[in-house]
């Protein structure tokens, strides 16, 4: 490369840049001082109410939770360095793949350093040019990576559109194995994917169902084990891939649950797994106190359903329109982008920490704040936040009472 050529590899970066910047798509980062948890402390010493976390157990900055991961550290030390099939097993990584095929009612588990390396390791290890993939328009990017790095015949249905799915199986009907791919829930909207009619569609088109309990698993359901507890199909899903770094306690890491074959040939084939450091054992020892906590208790997972609830109506009550449904993620809508960008920094200012979204993130015309309920929410929190959410609706203008 010519010194010509090589300055110009970085100009043109910072034009892209620049350019991201003024289409108003370039993503900054909020700097906090303190522990993750229903309030946060800024960069400037302010506390802010937290309304855009994955925390919705509330695990993420507390203290029993942060005292199991201390243990596992004393026990086991500090890493591995080593990939699992060297030396880099030990017990409490065993013991925390049985505790989530328990949870979860599947056979065995399968740790990975994260959920985006559990869906780009799944598929590929598992099928091949004879097979199909038929996944949801809308999967998270991890799932649609994951599909590339595979040879397997590619479908795609129209988001949550079961006849869609359907036609997609009659289309992939040539193929040996078919898999049906979905997010169990789907973050941008809190979408709750159709399992009971999935899996009827799965028994009647020969196919495999995997989900993504990303935004699911520790409080979906009755007990929390996720989308298939909640559509009452457990049992009747192939393979199930979840993070740990959400609801399960918030740091990192990832899994794939099926049957025994399945995980078995994952540990032998799956790149991500055989490529890649073990899960530090401070996650594995607190995932694990973790799992055993939301076993012995549901005390969590109906908190968090009962703010959801209470946040739902409130926020209608007051003359927000909001995407209907029943998870922690509630989209508050404002439809245009520069509404819901001033929105989120009014609110900023009024001591609330949410996110907005707007095209190309979400649909044109669909520009939203995206609030996530949590656990750790006091009632007296979410009506501060409820509270701001009326003035600067007040002030902008877009209530509808
Ligand atoms: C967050 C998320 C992931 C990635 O999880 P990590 O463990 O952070 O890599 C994968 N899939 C879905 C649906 C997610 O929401």
């Amino acid at each position: 490369m010519s010194i010509q050529a090589k300055s110009s590899f970085f100009t043109g970066l910072q034009d892209n840049l620049d350019q991201l910047r003024t289409q108003g798509l370039y993503k900054p980062e909020r700097v906090l001082a303190s522990r993750q948890g229903a309030e946060v402390m800024g960069e400037d010493g302010r506390m802010l109410i937290n309304m855009c976390a994955n925390n919705y157990l509330g695990l993420s900055g507390q203290e029993w939770v942060a005292q199991a991961s201390i243990a596992a550290t004393e026990k086991y030390g500090y890493g591995l360095s080593s990939v699992r099939f060297i030396c880099g097993t030990q017990t409490v990584h065993k013991q925390l793949e049985q505790a989530i095929s328990k949870f979860l009612g599947t056979e065995d588990t399968i740790l990975y350093a994260a959920a985006f390396d559990a869906n780009g390791g799944v598929f590929e290890p598992l099928f091949d040019e004879n097979d199909a993939i038929i996944s949801d328009a809308l999967n998270h990017a991890s799932i649609i990576d994951g599909i590339r790095l595979c040879k397997a015949a590619r479908f795609r249905y129209a988001h949550n559109d079961m006849a869609d799915l359907e036609a997609q199986l009659q289309a992939a009907a040539d193929k040996r194995h078919k898999v049906i791919v979905t997010d169990g829930v789907f973050s941008m909207d809190g979408t709750i994917a159709q399992l009971d009619k999935i899996c009827d569609l799965a028994d009647k088109y020969g196919a495999l169902v995997m989900i993504d309990e990303c935004h699911a698993s520790g409080f979906m359901g009755p007990t929390g084990r996720g989308t298939h507890e909640h559509h009452n199909v457990m049992g009747r899903v192939d393979i199930i891939t979840g993070t740990l770094g959400k609801a399960l306690g918030g740091a990192m890491g990832g899994f794939t649950s099926a049957r025994k074959e399945v995980i078995e040939m994952l540990r032998q084939k799956s790149r991500p797994y055989l490529f890649s450091n073990t899960l530090a054992p401070a996650i594995a020892g607190a995932s694990l106190a973790v799992l055993e906590q939301l076993s012995a208790s549901t005390e969590l997972r109906d908190r968090l359903h009962e703010n959801t609830a209470f946040f739902r109506s409130e926020i209608e009550r007051i003359g927000f329109t909001i995407k209907p449904g029943t998870h922690p993620v509630v989209p508050v809508m404002l439809f245009d982008a520069q509404v819901a960008q001033k929105f989120a920094a009014r609110m900023y200012e009024l001591g609330v920490l949410l996110s907005g979204f707007f095209y190309p993130v979400v649909p044109m015309g669909q520009a939203r704040v995206r609030v996530q309920l949590s656990a750790a929410h006091s009632r007296a929190q979410l009506v501060t936040v409820l509270k701001a959410f009326e003035q600067a609706g007040h002030e902008l203008g877009l209530l509808k009472n």
